[in-house]
């Protein structure tokens, strides 16, 4: 019945499961049918402290009962104090604007960059160098910057100004005089979970600031503490111009965030009609506070060794199927040989109650909450071995 409404009146942008997840609780999810499935994916890197927690619970039905929204022309209490924390989490001074999701944000970014480009009696600089394999976002010009050009067909004609590099060591042969910003991940998470090498990103860095080009991280999957650090910016030792973020920021409600120390957007330039309002940033105040305490305790060091430490034995237990692991922090996957094994194994593991991803073309995603327990965890790989059993 549910199935039928949804097949006659959403959208068919999405190839769905139709199972009907009721409830959830930490990192365990229930169906309809009272089944349970522990949940590897957080809903694509996004129910950072799992499901239902307690604090944010209570935070978003305060929240709820005082305002929900009242628009960005007034002050939003709950909206500095979040921008605040953003900025102590992030260790130097920056201010942040509240968009509503990862490619939104990622619009803003590219707004900022553009505006930076614009210099009284000069060329506009208004190029922006991605990488190949990136992931961007689904809007126009997030899609172009998208390094995957299978997913540009029908949508053109895009605006002018993107180039995408092979790889981190041909982007310095793109720069030209038009050329004002690079935007990368730093793990290409729906690429592949493919970390960049550190040493190069902090020698691209280095470059880009010699040669006043703005360095823009899409942290909208590694960003709030899913690889380490509050960003994987920090985690990398670099200091980027601008940094997205989105999905785990907010637990499960909407939101983006566009942090920077530059002073280039001003009244007018920039807005959004729901960004930042009281509801979504109260919930993300708690979302972050609760992280904060998993990062500082070192419970969030511990929990993402033993998750690690599980995956690694998942893997080497069946190099049959599999050939490297890879990913940082929270954020992982395992390459499997051949891609046709990623359905089954993904079906295979929902039939048996866990639910993991995919990513790019052959990559087993694996987004656990950062709040999961060491039980879930021990559950969550003893249905992955009874599925793989199964295969
Ligand atoms: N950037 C990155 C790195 C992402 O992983 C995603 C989503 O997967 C986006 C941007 C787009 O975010 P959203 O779907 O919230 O627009």
């Amino acid at each position: 019945m549910l199935q039928e409404l949804d097949q006659t009146y959403v959208m068919p942008t999405y190839v769905r499961n139709y199972t009907n997840f009721v409830k959830g609780k930490g990192s365990t999810l229930f169906d309809d049918q009272d089944n349970d499935y522990i949940d590897f994916t957080s809903g694509i890197g996004v129910v950072s402290v799992g499901h239902s927690h307690p604090e944010v619970v209570e935070a978003i039905q305060e929240q709820a009962a005082k305002m929900l929204h009242i628009s960005n022309l007034y002050l939003i209490e709950p909206q500095a104090k979040l921008a605040k924390a953003i900025s102590d989490n992030y260790g130097t001074l920056v201010k942040t604007f509240f968009a509503n999701s990862g490619a939104e944000a990622n619009e803003g970014a590219i707004k900022i960059a553009r505006k930076f480009g614009e210099v009284a009696g000069q060329p506009k600089r208004y190029k922006i160098i991605t990488l190949e394999h990136s992931f961007h976002g689904r809007t126009i010009s997030a899609l172009k910057a998208t390094g995957q050009t299978s997913m540009h067909n029908y949508f053109g004609p895009f605006p002018d100004g993107f180039v995408h590099a092979a790889d981190i060591d041909a982007i310095e042969g793109m720069i030209d005089d038009h050329t004002v910003a690079v935007m990368i991940e730093l793990v290409q998470g729906e690429g592949g979970v493919e970390a960049l090498k550190k040493a190069k990103v902090q020698a691209l860095a280095t470059m880009l600031k010699k040669r006043n080009i703005l360095l823009i991280v899409d942290e909208v999957q590694t960003g709030v503490y899913r690889t380490g650090a509050f960003t994987a910016s920090q985690a990398y030792g670099i200091e980027p111009d601008i940094i997205t973020l989105a999905k785990g920021l907010g637990g499960g409600v909407p939101i983006g965030a566009i942090v920077t120390h530059l002073d280039v957007l001003q009244a007018g330039d920039h807005g959004s009609t729901f960004g930042g309002n009281y509801l979504v940033t109260a919930t993300a105040l708690k979302v972050v506070e609760i992280l904060e305490k998993a990062y500082t305790s070192k419970s969030l060091e511990l929990t993402t060794t033993y998750f690690t430490q599980k995956l690694q034995g998942f893997y080497e237990k069946h190099q049959d199927h599999f050939q490297k692991c890879v990913g940082i922090g929270m954020m992982r996957g395992i390459r499997v040989k051949e891609g046709e094994m990623l359905a089954k194994i993904i079906k295979a593991a929902h039939a048996k109650g866990v639910l993991v991803l995919k990513a790019g073309r052959n990559t087993l995603r694996f987004l656990p909450p950062l709040t999961i327990t060491n039980e879930e965890i021990d559950e969550g790989f003893k249905r992955l071995e009874e599925a793989m059993a199964t295969l």
